[in-house]
């Protein structure tokens, strides 16, 4: 597992591209110039690992575009010390950048193959996160709720009551949400009862499944 010169210098113009895009968060884009994105993908996709694109992982998954793991953690506003809640685990790299913000995470994964091959990798980079969870998403986790954002990586047909049910009054639950194309929403609770709704554009996302596999 190596890091050289030559990835260190494609990460800086791959975050000097994502503040073209309109990516202004210090904390998010330090995180993406220091993290080994390339490790986190299968070896014949090395050459791509910090092109702005998505690509495929283990069990037909994929690790989302640098751009779009910017914007939802952006969009989460979450500072040092926040409790966040990730669904869809994935390789853990959208986890890793949580981490790198030194924000407190718990991750579901649905996908037995790949929860425990990212449970096995993070914390061979150094990164551990609070726990993760081989699980149903659309439940959340209630054992360690209520959390200051939750960010759903997948895309969701529609807005799961219970991550609404699990964040703090203030918190914010960022979600793509549509069937073939998404739209990234944001809930924002402004009180136990009510919740406040934006809408940042359309993105596409593998699907929200329900139940484990
Ligand atoms: N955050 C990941 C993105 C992976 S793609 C990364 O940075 O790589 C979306 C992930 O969501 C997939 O791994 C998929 O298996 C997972 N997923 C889909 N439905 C889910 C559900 N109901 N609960 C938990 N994870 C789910």
């Amino acid at each position: 597992m190596k890091d050289t010169f030559i990835h260190k210098g494609l990460r800086k113009k791959l975050v000097a591209t994502l503040q073209k895009k309109g990516i202004a968060n210090r904390e998010v884009l330090a995180a993406i110039n220091t993290i080994p994105r390339h490790l986190f993908m299968d070896s014949g996709f090395l050459d791509h690992a910090y092109v702005d694109k998505a690509f495929p992982i283990a069990a037909d998954q994929t690790i989302s575009q640098p751009y779009t793991v910017a914007r939802q953690t952006e969009l989460l506003e979450v500072v040092r010390g926040d409790r966040v809640l990730e669904i869809g685990t994935g390789s853990g790299y959208q986890t890793a950048v949580l981490l790198e913000m030194g924000v407190t995470v718990y991750s579901i994964e649905r996908q037995n193959e790949l929860f425990k091959k990212t449970k096995r990798f993070l914390p061979q980079l150094g990164y551990r996160p609070k726990k993760l969870i081989f699980g149903d998403g659309y439940k959340g986790f209630p054992e360690a709720a209520p959390y200051h954002g939750i960010i759903v990586t997948a895309g969701a047909p529609f807005v799961p009551k219970p991550l609404l049910s699990q964040l703090k009054v203030g918190g914010k639950l960022v979600i793509p949400v549509g069937e073939n194309v998404q739209i990234m929403t944001v809930f924002t609770r402004t009180s136990p009862t009510n919740f406040e709704k934006e809408e940042f554009g359309e993105f596409r996302f593998v699907p929200l499944l329900e139940d484990k596999n």
